[in-house]
């Protein structure tokens, strides 16, 4: 990309900017993040319409859906102040939670500041799946390890602007596309959460790929200290989404982008292994040890399919706790073991048909330690709430025992049905419920709708699964 080529972009981008009709009304909140090169510290700031300032708490998340962790976003944030409608400034403090103050009287706010620092986050998170990370040439954001919100307003539509230098390409997966926006770029959403589930890459180091030919516009876009190929990312990506399609029938994403960063480790003691699914992305988070280099029509996809799958479910159909989400801390949530379990059955046995994976399963709960093994299904999902990766043992056990009761259920459904039905059904009947509803479901709802879905009575199936396993 040459000079001019970014001038002209720069134009486009300002156009649109300044021409194109309030899409989302007097109502938006307008967020504004601006990045200087290789700063390391990204700033912030909110745009609202004005409110007392005792009213004004500004939220910074502590976990999000799916993290199923407790994370301390707010020790990365700094410089919280707020503007006051008289062009006044006052300085935030620290609430007794993950939240800041502006202690003031008969003072109206409108607008908030604040910085987080990127780099600090990447050295201090060891789990890199749940960090945004600052490299030479580049900045990858978690949407909620950087915006925060006021409370009472995360039901506000939000514009959000994105400002960095002019030579820098901008890339979210709220809209990806190859053709990105240089230095300027503005995006759209209808609430706080999609802000919160999206991911930003800016910088030159950043690749983008559409893969051709795939059910949805997919998208790869990379970041790597080391030689990769993003063509084969693309192609297992295309291969994971087909397998998706053919077992549930339907695509509900608008389009998908498959994040991949390969970086070189901070420390030894960062842990590059877990991934992360959002509504319309994934991302995972490799060291430079284990590359996507070469075609390999042999490669293991698991891990694609099962975080694609997570589109699904539970991101479009989910229990109690994970959606809405409460930001301010990591929610109880009774359904792991459904959300990680149902989709590691459905990726690993009637899509990848790889059996010996019940072995596998099997084995995580023989080994359990004594704490998790006498803890009922609810039980441990509550613990996992907070601590599913800190001890793995606690995720492998919550995602096994979901598998092996989906797979006990899909060959019973398969008997009383003379083939004619399947777990599929029971799922299909969870996600068209969801639909229907459009709520998250209770615990009490779950059997009644794979049961009326599958035509077949699980009752059996569910209560066994329901107790401790040295019961
Ligand atoms: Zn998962």
């Amino acid at each position: 990309m040459n000079r001019l080529n970014n001038l002209f972009l720069v134009l486009t981008a300002s156009y649109f900017l300044f021409f194109s009709p309030d899409l989302l009304g007097e109502n938006a909140l307008k967020y504004t993040l601006e990045y200087l090169p290789n700063s390391g510290k990204v700033t912030l700031e909110i745009q609202f319409d004005p409110l007392d300032a005792g009213d004004v708490r500004l939220i910074i998340p502590r976990s999000a859906p799916g993290t199923y962790s407790l994370i301390n976003y707010l020790a990365f944030t700094a410089d919280i102040r707020a503007l006051t409608t008289r062009g006044t400034e006052l300085e935030g403090s620290l609430g007794d939670g993950s939240y800041f103050i502006f202690p003031a009287e008969h003072t109206q706010l409108s607008k908030l500041y604040y910085t987080v620092d990127v780099k600090r986050m990447e050295a201090q998170i060891l789990d890199a799946s749940m960090s945004s990370k600052a490299r030479d040439n580049y900045l990858g954001l978690f949407g909620y390890s950087i915006f925060g919100f006021i409370e009472g307003q995360e039901n506000k539509p939000i514009e959000l602007s994105i400002q960095t230098d002019p030579e820098w390409p901008i890339f979210s997966t709220l809209a990806p596309s190859e053709s990105r926006k240089y230095g300027r770029a503005t995006f759209e959403v209808p609430d706080y959460a999609l802000l919160a589930d999206a991911q930003f890459l800016l910088g030159n180091a950043v690749a983008v790929l559409e893969v051709p030919d795939a059910p949805i516009p997919l998208y790869v876009a990379t970041y790597s200290e080391t030689p990769i190929s993003p063509e084969e990312i693309g192609r297992r990506g295309k291969v994971a989404l087909e397998n998706l399609k053919a077992y549930f029938g339907y695509v509900p994403m608008p389009h998908y982008t498959m994040v991949y960063e390969f970086v070189k480790p901070v420390s030894d003691r960062h842990d590059y292994g877990f991934n992360m699914e959002h509504l319309n992305s994934m991302t995972a988070n490799r060291d430079v040890s284990r590359p996507i280099n070469a075609y390999d029509p042999d490669a293991n996809i698991t891990s694609i399919v099962h975080h694609m799958g997570h589109s699904w479910l539970p991101l479009r159909s989910f229990g109690a706790g994970y959606r809405p989400f409460d930001w301010q801390i990591a929610p109880l949530i009774e359904t792991i073991w459904l959300n990680e379990g149902f989709i590691w059955y459905i990726t690993t046995i009637p899509i990848l048909k790889n059996e010996r994976m019940l072995n596998w399963f099997q084995a995580n709960l023989d080994q359990a330690p004594a704490f998790i093994k006498n803890k009922t299904l609810r039980e441990l999902s509550l613990l996992g709430s907070t601590q599913y990766a800190q001890d793995f043992r606690i995720g492998k056990n919550l995602f096994s025992r979901g598998a092996l009761m989906a797979y006990e259920m899909d060959v019973y459904i398969r008997e009383q049905t003379e083939g004619k039905k399947s777990f599929r059904d029971a799922l299909l009947g969870l996600l068209e419920w969801t639909n229907a509803n459009q709520r998250a479901f209770n615990y009490e709802e779950i059997e009644p709708i794979l049961s009326g879905a599958a035509g077949v009575n699980l009752t059996a199936i569910w209560s066994r699964w329901q107790q401790p396993m040295n019961h």
